[in-house]
């Protein structure tokens, strides 16, 4: 297989197991000795996606990908010109909130930080020629002095993703997500089974798929057509001035959404609705500690989320509107509340249909009988029957004093 060393890693190239449009069939290293493409010497296999990982990566990497979700047709997205910013995402025509934008197949899998360059060239010349051509198409924010193209490009471009086996960092260069600009505002997001509101990367607007090696762009709120489809590339709670200094100098962008462009009075307020979200992010009542302590009054979650919400409502955060949504509706349920946990309900199938359909599919049960309700925090109106016992119990008590 070779490699390259460094430290005391060795970093292979591998082919992804995808064939690159109808030109070449691609297959798995596992398999190259079936793919002796046109007698070409076995250095020239060529893949529309190449993964450089750690050697012992390899075998724990997919042999046969699932097939990726379907691609909207007719397309919501087409790139095209966006001025001074490039080339940039729009919406080909109206997209309903919670819909799939697109699904992209990465180019390229690559480490975060490898500083020897022989691997990222040798990764060049073994992508096909299309895949190649459309790697190298996207921005390179980089110095070819100080980084490989391959690795300037992916610096610029990728999105993170998790990987099996040993830990280490990698990124995907995806060829049409990259294409979507920077805003200062989350306007898609990621649903992980894990997303909580306090680890919920308000900017991850696509969501990474190992098995089926694809990435998914979901639109949390609805786009017309012809508007320019953007994400986030820096933390989008920091202030103007810290993304401003972030985005210039790790992708060279100028910024210049609507909280960029604020007057210094508003900007100024932007920036402290933003530095609230992020204190309430870490300091937030949580669901759990909420329904296991029944000295909290019962609209205390609601309550703090729905400060949060208006919170991430006036900065157009809407990355956080899922998860805060669907604690609102947890906490309706165990307090035994149906108009109050349909409503929020209602609003997480509508959001989560397309991007999670087995979370949707749980909100639709729920609401088609709540009884069915049993989640780790508690069962339908458990927090109310709760209550109910500790008031009895207090009655109880007051009846034996005796005096
Ligand atoms: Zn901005």
């Amino acid at each position: 297989m070779g490699g390259w060393t460094h430290v005391d890693q060795t970093f292979v190239l591998h082919n992804a197991p995808i064939a690159d449009g109808s030109d070449e069939i691609i297959t798995d290293d596992r398999e190259e000795a079936a793919l002796v493409v046109d007698s070409e010497p076995e250095s020239c296999i060529a893949t529309a996606c190449v993964f450089l990982v750690t050697a012992p990566i390899v075998p724990l990497l997919p042999a046969v990908l699932a097939p990726p979700p379907p691609d909207p047709d007719p397309p919501y997205a087409v790139v095209r010109d966006a001025g001074w910013k490039g080339a940039g995402l729009f919406a080909a025509r109206d997209i309903p909130a919670g819909a799939r934008i697109l699904v992209d197949r990465p180019l390229a899998i690559v480490p975060a930080d490898l500083p020897i360059r022989e691997p990222f060239d040798a990764l060049l010349t073994r992508l096909t020629p299309n895949a190649r051509k459309r790697l190298t198409a996207l921005a390179n924010c980089k110095a070819l002095a100080d980084h490989p193209e391959a690795e300037g490009i992916a610096l610029t471009n990728a999105i993170r993703v998790e990987l099996p086996g040993p830990p280490g960092e990698y990124g995907a260069v995806l060829p049409r997500v990259p294409r979507a600009n920077h805003r200062c505002v989350a306007w898609h997001h990621s649903l992980s089974p894990a997303l909580t509101p306090a680890s919920c990367a308000l900017h991850a607007s696509v969501v990474f798929d190992l098995p089926s090696l694809s990435a998914s762009m979901y639109a949390l709120r609805p786009f017309a057509a012809g508007e320019e489809i953007t994400h986030s590339y820096v933390d989008v709670l920091g202030p103007r001035a810290a993304r401003q200094a972030a985005l210039s100098a790790r992708y060279a962008f100028r910024c210049d959404c609507p909280a960029c462009a604020l007057p210094p009075a508003a900007a100024a307020k932007s920036d402290a609705a933003r530095a609230a979200l992020r204190a309430w992010s870490a300091l937030r009542l949580r669901l759990g500690a909420w329904a296991a302590d029944p000295c909290r009054a019962d609209d205390a979650l609601h309550a703090s989320h729905a400060e949060a919400l208006a919170l991430a409502e006036s900065e157009a955060l809407h990355g956080l509107r899922v998860p805060l949504i669907e604690d609102c509706a947890r906490a309706s349920a165990l307090l035994g509340d149906y108009p109050a946990f349909c409503a929020h309900a209602q609003e997480v199938v509508r959001l989560c249909a397309v991007m999670d359909p087995e979370r949707a599919a749980r909100f639709t049960q729920w609401m088609r009988d709540p009884t069915t309700f049993a989640e780790p925090e508690g069962r339908w109106g458990q927090r109310k029957k709760q209550r109910e016992e500790l008031e009895r119990n207090r009655e109880i008590d007051d009846m034996s004093i005796p005096w």
